[in-house]
């Protein structure tokens, strides 16, 4: 640490936890600013001159971004190089070089000048859409934007890539491609003023693995290159001139993060048996097949959840049968004989389709929208090809097939008559399938866990979504940050809500898992188990934590706990009961 800034006043600031781990270091300040661009007339007989230096400049950004696209598939893999096709596209949009091209020829200024115009109308309109994915299509405009630019100015590329040291990049903004050329070697963390978890330079960052905290407003203007800082990815932290106290204190949490995720690896690797000896399936949500590896080495007992729409949000266009068919087989083999639950589109609410303002149009109320299940079954035509592309993966794998948003019987019948013409179809083409398939329905909207009982008559499992239950059950937006200390998992409805959802499907000898993130959270697990849950599904990473906790408690101790549960009104007191349950169980040192 420098001798001066151990003199200087300790300084915290709240942002949100990005990526999670503890970081130390020096400060390097990225302000990305945007180009500046001269303005002047050009000469008539220069003008075709002018219209070629633009050609040459997207065809140099073309290449810029795919040797990128390259590199970041190389260290971070196909998903993430994915991001970079909507850049490629960008450059693409004959709207945009078709507008550039006729401002010019109308003004007679600079092609740089022209090409600004365009592309900041299009960048002020995409960020005005009240929509987070579409509005984040806005940076990857004025990231291609700024490129084009530079080439046509003859600049240099950014500084990201060549850091001299370790450093905590701390960025007003990222462009994805700013984050990708980050030097991997040399970021400890990454802090931005701005962004939500879901942009793509978050991603990008969570699967380098380094901390990130996003949202500290305006730290870039708080801090200098040089100055000393720690990040907390895990509370969403960065403390600035940390004094010797804070560091001593993060470095005992390191080091019993360390040890205790070690002990968490080592249970990971044994059998999910409480101690009054009941076997608990614990599976993996997957977003992209590629997860496979990941579910494995956490020893998932299968694939509880599914999400396919990100096949879709990660391509420019709707997938194929065929396509689709490569990614489930794939998915069903990788993980074969573990089951694995491929949950039908659930594309609309927050998971809209950019650029396809036809299928999507804009709702006032997406979550109450035309989301999910609804989508599917006003496209046929594009929820048949999933459904054949399913049941044709259904002959590689142990496959079950999972309907989101399902608000009562008569949606599920519907969904299953046109499950069976497509397996009518399969057979006119001597397609091979599973034809005793699993098909279950989540239970994530009040109207279906109320009719559970109906629903059971159509379905061999079903899966509870508590993100969506809760929203829906306690009228809380999900997304919606000022409300969300109102988001109550162990609010005494959602509570009664999911006793009578296991205890209709277990009447009618039917399995129930829970895939939202209230089966990831080991203070919420034995709630669910004392309940009847059967199986639980979460991202790969929570499977150690909540086989830990497993393995340390009784169901008979986790069913008083429920019991006990169903007697109180009040979701912090629950709250607070299954806190003590796990704390009783888990020591940390
Ligand atoms: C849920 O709603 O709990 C769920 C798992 O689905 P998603 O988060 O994809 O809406
Ligand atoms: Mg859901």
């Amino acid at each position: 640490m420098s001798s001066d800034s151990r003199h200087q006043q300790e300084i915290v600031v709240q942002g949100i936890s990005a990526s999670q781990g503890i970081a130390y270091g020096t400060v390097f300040v990225y302000l990305q600013s945007d180009v500046e661009v001269p303005s002047y007339q050009v000469d008539l007989e220069k003008r075709i001159e002018e219209v070629a230096r633009f050609d040459q400049a997207l065809l140099t950004t073309r290449q810029q971004i795919a040797k990128i696209q390259d590199e970041v598939e190389k260290n971070l893999g196909k998903a993430e190089a994915l991001i970079f096709d909507a850049h490629l596209l960008v450059l693409e949009d004959q709207a945009l070089i078709g507008e550039t091209i006729r401002e010019f020829e109308k003004s007679g200024r600079n092609i740089e000048t022209c090409f600004n115009n365009v592309a900041s109308r299009y960048i002020q309109a995409f960020s005005e859409i009240d929509d987070e994915y579409l509005r984040e299509r806005a940076g990857d405009i004025r990231d291609v934007a700024q490129r084009v630019l530079q080439n046509l100015l003859g600049q240099a590329e950014n500084s990201l890539s060549k850091l001299a040291e370790k450093r905590i990049v701390v960025a007003n903004d990222l462009s994805p491609s700013d984050s990708a050329s980050i030097d991997r070697s040399a970021a400890l963390g990454i802090v931005m003023d701005s962004g939500s978890k879901t942009s793509h330079a978050v991603i990008v960052a969570r699967s380098m693995k380094v901390p990130a905290v996003v949202g500290v407003r305006d730290l870039t203007k708080r801090v200098k290159t040089g100055d000393w800082v720690l990040i907390d990815g895990y509370d969403g932290l960065v403390i600035v001139n940390p004094s010797e106290q804070t560091l001593f204190r993060y470095g005992k949490i390191q080091s019993q993060k360390k040890t205790f995720e070690h002990r968490l690896l080592e249970a990971n690797r044994q059998p999910a048996v409480t101690l009054d000896g009941v076997s608990i399936s614990l599976q993996a949500n997957l977003e992209k097949v590629e997860e496979i590896a990941l579910a494995r080495e956490y020893f998932a007992q299968g694939v509880g959840l599914f999400r396919t729409e990100y096949l879709y949000l990660n391509s420019a266009r709707i997938p194929t049968e065929q396509e689709q068919f490569v990614a489930y087989k794939a998915l069903a083999e990788g993980m074969a004989p573990l089951p694995v639950v491929i949950r039908t589109l659930d594309l609309g609410g927050d998971k809209p389709l950019a650029g396809n303002p036809d299928l999507f149009p804009k709702e006032d109320n997406p979550f109450m929208g035309f989301r999910a299940i609804r989508f599917c079954l006003e496209h046929t035509a594009i929820f048949k090809d999933q459904l054949r592309a399913i049941l044709m993966a259904s002959a590689h794998g142990r496959v079950r097939l999972m309907y989101p948003m399902i608000s009562g019987a008569d949606e599920l019948a519907r969904a299953n008559v046109i499950l069976e013409e497509c397996k009518l179809e399969l057979r006119a083409r001597g397609q091979a399938f599973d034809a005793d398939m699993d098909v279950g329905a989540m239970i994530e909207i009040p109207s279906a866990a109320v009719t559970t009982d109906l629903l059971a008559r159509s379905c061999d499992f079903f899966s509870i979504g508590t993100n969506d239950l809760i929203q829906y059950l306690l009228a809380i937006d999900r997304g919606n940050d000022r409300i969300a200390h109102l988001y109550e998992p162990t609010h005494p409805a959602v509570i009664r809500t999911l006793k009578h959802v296991v205890d209709e499907a277990h009447r009618a000898k039917v399995p129930v898992s829970v895939c939202g993130e209230m089966a990831g959270d080991p203070v919420l697990v034995p709630l669910l188990l004392g309940l009847g849950v059967d199986a639980l599904s979460m991202t790969p990473p929570l499977l150690p934590a909540v086989k830990y906790l497993l393995r340390a408690m009784t169901m008979a101790d986790a069913r008083e706990l429920a019991a006990e549960a169903l007697t109180l009104s009040s979701a912090q007191e629950i709250y607070a009961k299954c806190e003590a349950f796990c704390r009783a169980r888990v020591k940390l040192d």
